[in-house]
């Protein structure tokens, strides 16, 4: 309890801090901290960067856009460098931290005769505890009474590929895949947190009859029925979302068509994982992969995440540039919708490495790894 205490608020200090720099800024290489120094982009604190930002780009403020720039750096460091590695951090802590396992992903994952129920959105917190809930037995029979064979949880978005990467839960599909989710008419309920959510969710879950739930006081949507999640006793939200949906089950009002594709693949490469794979418990560290980049093997290793769009067609540019970047040799790694994406097109397999240029396949073939890792 004191170490978690101490963790805590050495770790605050990330955000609350306005003077000085972040704690995390002992991870930074020293080179690249010297960079950062000299430009004066090092964060001091979330907070404080994120008000300075709002105040420069206020009208008539900062107009010298080398000057704007450099703050809107150091805002983007605060988050990277500072929210997302300290998030990172504390779910690995409660959650456990990933490693690779063989998991599922797209809409095939489905199944009609269960409970479907999927959570949408970027916080673990209410993943954990659906994770729970739909394992309760209670619940399992409740579901059963109702004619289902049991309940199926898929994830989708962020928080999604995080619990594919954690756990192995299968996930149905990208940002740019959600309303499509709801036209299966197998989607009993959606559970949504924070980011993300598209505006007409509500309206396609009343169009095929779909649960949908906000969580979130901070992300509330009309005509949404909200139930909100509490840290301190977080079933109560997750349970009565699991009972809502074996309701819906019982009672689905029109046909269900589920898109027969299902896509396997190795995810959950954390960091620590990789430095272990890279050279086993004694010898754990980054050495071999320098080294291969060294001796022009691997050009170097590039991180695809993030977003797909309406204005692309569904997933190419994630694609496309993935399969380039391997193709001359570039090690990818991947978090998000683009993780996803690069799932559903096969390249989370091993035997993805006949795609990458002769360098990158040779050490993927030695260490047994795909070309592009997936951390969730
Ligand atoms: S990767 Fe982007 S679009 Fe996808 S869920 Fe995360 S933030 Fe949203």
């Amino acid at each position: 309890m004191e170490i978690a205490k101490d963790l805590y608020e050495e770790l605050e200090r990330t955000y609350t801090q306005v003077e000085g720099e972040i704690p995390f800024v002992s991870r930074v290489p020293e080179k690249t901290l010297e960079t950062w120094r000299k430009y004066g982009v090092v964060p001091r604190g979330a907070m404080r960067e994120i008000m300075e930002i709002m105040h420069r780009t206020h009208m008539g403020v900062d107009q010298d856009y080398e000057n704007l720039v450099r703050q809107c750096s150091r805002t983007a460091l605060a988050d990277g460098w500072g929210g997302s590695m300290v998030a990172t951090e504390i779910s690995d802590i409660l959650f456990g931290t990933p490693k690779p396992l063989v998991a599922g992903v797209n809409m095939g994952f489905l199944k009609e005769d269960h409970v479907n129920i999927i959570v949408h959105g970027h916080e673990p917190n209410l993943f954990e505890s659906m994770i729970d809930s739909v394992n309760d037995p209670d619940l399992v029979a409740k579901a059963k009474e109702a004619g289902a064979q049991g309940i199926n949880l898929l994830g989708m978005c962020c928080s999604g590929a995080e619990v594919l990467s954690r756990h192995g839960v299968p996930h149905a599909g990208n940002f740019m895949s959600t309303e499509a989710v709801i036209a299966t008419g197998a989607v009993d309920a959606m559970a949504v947190d924070v980011q993300c959510i598209k505006q007409a969710l509500v309206q396609m879950s009343e169009c095929y009859g779909t649960k949908f739930f906000t969580t979130n006081p901070r992300a509330k949507i009309e005509g949404a029925q909200h139930i909100e999640f509490h840290e301190h006793h977080p079933r109560e939200c997750t349970d009565k979302v699991v009972e809502l949906a074996i309701e819906r089950f019982k009672n689905r009002p029109g046909r269900v068509v589920i898109p027969q594709r299902r896509d396997l693949g190795v995810h959950g490469f954390s960091h620590e994982y990789i430095n272990y794979m890279l050279g086993g418990t004694f010898r754990g560290s980054y050495t071999p992969l320098n080294e291969n980049i060294i001796n022009g093997r691997i050009r170097g290793v590039a991180g695809v995440v993030g977003c797909t769009n309406p204005r692309v067609k569904q997933d190419w540019v994630h694609v496309e540039l993935v399969k380039e970047l391997i193709k001359n040799n570039v090690l990818v790694v991947q978090t998000g919708c683009s993780q996803i994406a690069l799932a559903k097109a096969g390249l989370m397999k091993p035997d993805a490495a006949v795609l990458a240029g002769d360098g990158l396949a040779e050490v993927c073939e030695t260490v047994g790894m795909p070309p592009v890792l997936g951390c969730g």
